[in-house]
């Protein structure tokens, strides 16, 4: 759409904020986090991708000595520990960071229109809640500054509003400012790109009722990826045809309000450059709702492919005795949550004496939707799936609340104590330091409800195994880099805690803490213990999941995270020229992954998974899908 519009005569800054961003890859041009001009022959086109990081250090520069300052005067804090706090924390959100940047571009009068590549949908939808997050954050700066304001009035018997309040109300004016601006449609357009699969439309309607909740207008949905009528009979593509049909049916029916529906129709090759770009765009633009195919019943059809030849079996490659934790990751849209679901009802049949939890951290939640259940955060057994295995979907911010309560507690006894004891004013500082928490670093909600989980893996006698599907790459990294962020928080915090704790004596609140940087440590020792956890990097044969992929094993490789194996997911398709052509690629795709990961030093297991029509879904046919996995058997070379 951004290539489309800057060709039609519109300055047009293209912007990613999906932490691991393909735009370079699908433009072919190198970005940084400064916008960089991408050459047409007509239209001016610039491109950045946000490093959130950045971002908000840039946001937090020219406020942080006000923000100091207040957090000085409205606690018991010295300057160090304020700007530890800072630094490792406020406001913490990767998402706030990525909004306020948009913002920041959006108003750079050089643009006419900015369109926005946003990350996968459970982040998404947390990024457009964040000018709440914002709001909340000037509330906690509102109560630190209040103490000042009380002080003041008491001795200068009035109270003159100075840099600090004007602080506080920007934040606050910011955050409703952003909100408004996502919910005017006159400005503001949010289109939901799906494509025409029963769990990728499940993942839309889902998202449109957030979106809906939270009154932000959805403008269209775009249909990505139709298969176009076959040039010679094709089962493949008549039953891939039938599928989307109803993929697209289900999504017409299934919300409340019904959004506009625009079909894209799949290329022969993968659109990345500007001029392939722009031929989807102009698709775009003329807003055409998906052509009709017959519906109905689906004839169950397997992908072919010459990839496939040379493989074995994947017997039990993914686990092996004494494993106590698989993660299965990728890009969003490649298929881990079916993969992980397959792997892990496959490990449970295996070996009965194994308990196995098949767990979901991914906000996204689609593990319900494969498996054809209601999940909740209650483990349950799945019905037409083996005994010993159990399903849940984590519900992160219910797992921090938990925290949040023992810490509010804590802190509540310790100021009980506290003012027992003597006639000081603790009102500010106990609601100071309970507000703390809302300082916490990003993804700690995640986190803390993954520690709740591991914890039981420490204790476990050894036949207890957690298979998890994990959020899209970028956010998955960003748990998985999190404890030694985590673990300086909690220290700091408990820093912070001691200066108070002289005064009341006892702990439980340093014990909440201890608690939370103990299960920390455990959590980093197993992550890089190969002998007990490993990550299965699931992907697709195409260019964009491929760069993806192997930026990802790099960064695994740094956290020292061990993965055994790469799932290539739904390989082949059918007989006709277009399907043959894709098979082709295929092909290639694997040949250049393979190539690019022995280049990079490592060598997982490739691990080829089959394209199926419709798509695998619930315990039998998972299953039997999970027997067509294949290893490639590395080709000998001659002479
Ligand atoms: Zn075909």
């Amino acid at each position: 759409m951004a290539v489309s519009a800057a060709r039609g005569g519109q300055r047009t800054l293209l912007i990613s904020t999906d932490p691991a961003p393909s735009l370079a890859d699908a433009l072919r041009r190198p970005l940084s986090d400064n916008p960089r001009r991408v050459a047409l022959r007509t239209g001016a086109l610039h491109a950045v991708e946000i490093d959130s990081r950045r971002a908000l250090d840039r946001w937090l520069a020219p406020r942080r000595p006000i923000l100091e300052r207040i957090a000085l005067r409205g606690t018991w804090l010295d300057e160090e520990d304020v700007t530890r706090l800072l630094r490792l924390a406020l406001p913490g959100i990767d998402e706030l960071a990525a909004l306020l940047e948009i913002r920041r571009l959006a108003r750079d009068r050089r643009y006419d229109l900015v369109v926005v590549d946003t990350a996968p949908t459970g982040h998404t939808l947390r990024m457009l809640g964040m000018p709440d997050a914002l709001r909340r954050l000037a509330t906690v700066f509102d109560h630190m500054q209040a103490k000042h304001r009380t002080l003041s009035e008491a001795l200068r018997g009035a109270w003159q509003p100075d840099a600090a309040d004007t602080l506080i109300d920007e934040l606050d004016t910011e955050g409703r400012e952003m909100a408004a601006l996502l919910r005017d449609p006159a400005s503001t357009e949010i289109w939901w790109v799906t494509l025409p699969e029963p769990m990728s439309v499940a993942e839309t309607l889902d998202a449109a009722a957030a979106l809906e909740r939270q009154r932000i207008p959805l403008h269209a949905v775009i249909v990505n990826r139709l298969t176009p009528l076959p040039d010679q009979p094709c089962r493949w593509c008549k039953a891939r045809r039938g599928m989307e049909h109803n993929a697209i049916r289900s999504l017409a029916n299934g919300s409340v309000r019904q959004p506009r529906i625009v079909g894209v129709m799949a290329r022969d090759q993968e659109p990345a450059g500007a001029l392939r770009l722009a031929a989807i765009g102009a698709e775009i633009d003329k807003r055409l709702a998906p052509p009709k195919a017959r519906g109905g019943s689906v004839a169950r059809v397997r992908g072919i492919s010459g990839a496939m030849g040379r493989t074995a079996p994947v017997e039990d490659g993914l686990v092996s005795p004494g494993v106590a934790l698989i993660m299965f990751g990728g890009k969003g849209g490649v298929g881990k949550t079916t993969c992980a679901a397959a792997a892990a009802l496959d490990l449970a049949r295996r070996h009965p004496r194994l308990r196995v939890l098949l767990l979901s951290t991914d906000p996204a939640h689609s593990l319900g939707d494969a498996l054809g259940v209601v999940l909740t955060d209650e483990e349950r057994v799945i019905p037409g799936g083996p005994a010993n295995l159990r399903v849940r979907e984590l519900d992160a911010s219910l797992g921090f609340r938990r925290v949040r309560e023992r810490y509010g507690a804590a802190i509540d006894a310790m100021f009980d104590r506290l003012a027992r004891g003597s006639a000081v004013d603790v009102a500010h500082d106990r609601q100071v330091l309970q507000d703390l928490m809302d300082l916490a670093p990003p993804g700690i909600d995640e986190l803390a409800a993954v520690l709740g989980v591991t914890d039981t893996l420490v204790s476990s006698t050894g036949d207890d195994v957690v298979v998890m599907d994990t959020a899209p790459s970028g956010h998955a990294l960003r748990l998985l880099e999190m404890p030694a962020l985590v673990h300086d928080w909690a220290k700091a915090l408990m820093a912070i805690l001691l200066k108070y704790q002289p005064v009341v004596g006892g702990g439980e609140l340093g014990a909440v803490l201890v608690r939370i940087s103990q299960g920390i440590g455990r959590l980093r020792e197993l992550l890089c213990d190969p002998a007990r956890s490993r990550f299965v990097a699931v992907t697709r044969a195409e260019a964009l999941p491929r760069a993806e992929t192997l930026r990802l094993l790099k960064r695994l490789r740094r956290l020292r995270i061990h993965v055994p194996a790469v799932v290539v997911n739904a390989i082949g398709a059918g007989s006709c020229q277009r399907c043959r052509r894709r098979i082709a690629a295929e092909h290639r795709e694997i040949v250049t992954f393979v190539c690019g990961v022995t280049h990079a030093g490592s060598t997982p297991t490739l691990v080829l998974a089959p394209a199926e029509m419709p798509p695998p879904h619930r315990p039998a046919r998972l299953l039997a899908w999970r027997r067509g996995w294949r290893t490639r058997v590395p080709a000998v070379r001659r002479g």
